[in-house]
């Protein structure tokens, strides 16, 4: 089969996110179709979706204009898979604690923007994450951090005692930035996993 996936491309690690997706595909002798995303009309025809990182204020301000907003609702109340990263996952959440960030209501969780002090501003760790056999290389820049997470969610991995990827339903969000790495895990973990479910 081949996945059509959809990068919102309105800032962010695109081309990252889309070698990531490609080489997860690959995993699975499957194939990805990878289409960017900057206005409304492509996510109806997406079997996935990918919310990269960013800044979480611009990217909520152009989904909503664009109308984008409504059309990634229907695509999770269809039960299609999300993966959210960084600023994605902030504008994926129910409550960024920041009015000027609109979120999405597609990840049960309240989030804590730029949640690491300044000396750890990026760094890179390895994680442990529910799924994998091996920690994964979790890159963080300038990550949220999840305060609080509802019934519903399930919690992959934490930092410091605190959720840093999560997993809604069909949408998985992290703080971190998997596509930074060679490692497809997280990808395969949010898309193939639950398309074959
Ligand atoms: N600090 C950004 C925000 O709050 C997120 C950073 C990122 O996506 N790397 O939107």
């Amino acid at each position: 089969m081949t996945l059509r996936a959809g990068v919102l491309a309105v800032q962010g690690d695109v081309s990252e996110h889309a070698a990531a997706i490609e080489r997860a595909a690959a995993a699975h002798d499957e194939t990805a179709e990878v289409v960017e995303i900057r206005e409304s009309g492509i996510v109806p025809d997406c079997d996935a979706l990918l919310l990269p990182g960013g800044e979480s204020t611009t990217i909520s301000r152009l989904v909503s204009r664009e109308g984008i907003d409504a059309e990634i609702q229907a695509h999770v109340d269809d039960g299609k898979p999300v993966l959210a990263t960084c600023a994605g996952l902030i504008v994926a959440a129910t409550d960024a604690q920041d009015d000027r960030v609109e979120t999405l209501n597609l990840i049960d969780a309240t989030i804590e923007r730029n949640a690491f002090g300044r000396q750890k501003d990026s760094f890179e760790a390895p994680l442990d994450v529910a799924g994998l056999d091996e920690p994964f290389p979790a890159v963080f820049i300038r990550a949220p951090i999840i305060d609080y997470v509802g019934d519903g969610v399930e919690v992959l991995a934490s930092w410091d005692d605190r959720p840093v990827a999560v997993r809604d339903g069909p949408v998985v969000g992290t703080s971190f930035h998997p596509e930074l790495t060679d490692d497809s895990r997280v990808h395969d973990l949010a898309f193939f996993d639950s398309v074959q479910a």
